[in-house]
């Protein structure tokens, strides 16, 4: 198989980020909310935050403040 190996140095410096998951790439979880068991990912360039399951299947589904605080006094 070497020998059809093409020729793509550059590989590994594009394919570096993970541009499938950037929830991931700037991993910014709201602790109060990732303590109620929520995935809580905050989405930065809106400051919503995600308030599905943690480990859900399928993208994040961004809320408001007002139902993020919601979800956090209904845990206490
Ligand atoms: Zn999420």
């Amino acid at each position: 198989m070497n020998a059809e190996y093409p020729t793509t140095t550059d590989a590994g410096i594009s394919g570096q980020v993970d541009e499938t998951r950037p929830d991931l790439s700037n991993s910014n979880v709201r602790e109060d909310l990732a303590l109620t068991g929520r995935c809580a990912l905050v989405h930065l360039p809106s400051g919503r935050t995600c308030l599905l399951p943690l480990r859900h299947p399928g993208p994040c589904d961004f809320h408001g403040p007002g139902e993020a605080a919601d979800v956090v006094s209904a845990s206490h």
